[in-house]
């Protein structure tokens, strides 16, 4: 019934993550009736430089610029390089700087283990982590995985992988809310969870 090029768009914008097909309709003729002539100019350019305009850095693997050779925390010679914080996505570095209560580095896994969605350690950045662990001879790791069943079994794995390293190996304090994202809690709850990490056995 609807026109092809409706179509194609409802049907790319129901694939993301949290939008239906009745959402990704409201949206595609909101962007065919709005008055905002540059929006669609806009959103169309901005789309395309995403992965072209971006990469990953190559020691923390957080999101940067492209054609950078480190994220700006990597290369920041004031961020304590022995103190490695190592959360899931690149949003909760955003979550955890947004506190200011952190300076040492970040390592971001690119997700957790979830045995039901196939997720392995293979597929996180876990080899890196470790191999960083023994070239920067970090002192303490901060376990910033999110206060969730895959965030605490992901932990877990990663504190058996330490084991061998001396290295001293911390988990966010509990207080977060369960089942949450470190990227949706609030600045002082997160600084609290940091300020009151503790030592993992
Ligand atoms: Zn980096």
């Amino acid at each position: 019934m609807l026109p092809e090029p409706i179509k194609m768009l409802i049907d790319a914008l129901s694939r993301l993550p949290g939008v239906g097909p009745k959402t990704a309709s409201r949206l595609v003729f909101f962007l065919l009736r709005t008055s905002e002539e540059t929006l669609v100019q806009t959103l169309a350019e901005a789309l395309l430089n995403l992965r072209a305009g971006t990469d990953y850095c190559p020691t923390c693997f957080n999101i940067m610029e492209a054609g950078r050779s480190q994220c700006k925390v990597c290369a920041d010679p004031e961020r304590i390089a022995t103190l490695v914080c190592v959360v899931e996505e690149p949003l909760d570095v955003l979550a955890l700087e947004r506190t200011s209560g952190f300076q040492g580095k970040y390592h971001v896994l690119q997700g957790a283990l979830s045995p039901i969605e196939g997720v392995g350690p293979e597929d996180l950045r876990i080899a890196e982590l470790l191999k960083r662990v023994q070239k920067d001879a970090v002192s303490e790791v901060i376990l910033a995985t999110n206060p969730s069943m895959e965030g605490d079994a992901t932990a877990m794995y990663l504190r058996q992988q330490l084991q061998p390293f001396d290295v001293r190996v911390t988990r966010l304090a509990r207080g977060l809310p369960m089942g949450g994202d470190l990227e949706y809690a609030d600045q002082n709850t997160l600084l609290r969870a940091l300020m009151g990490r503790q030592e993992m056995s």
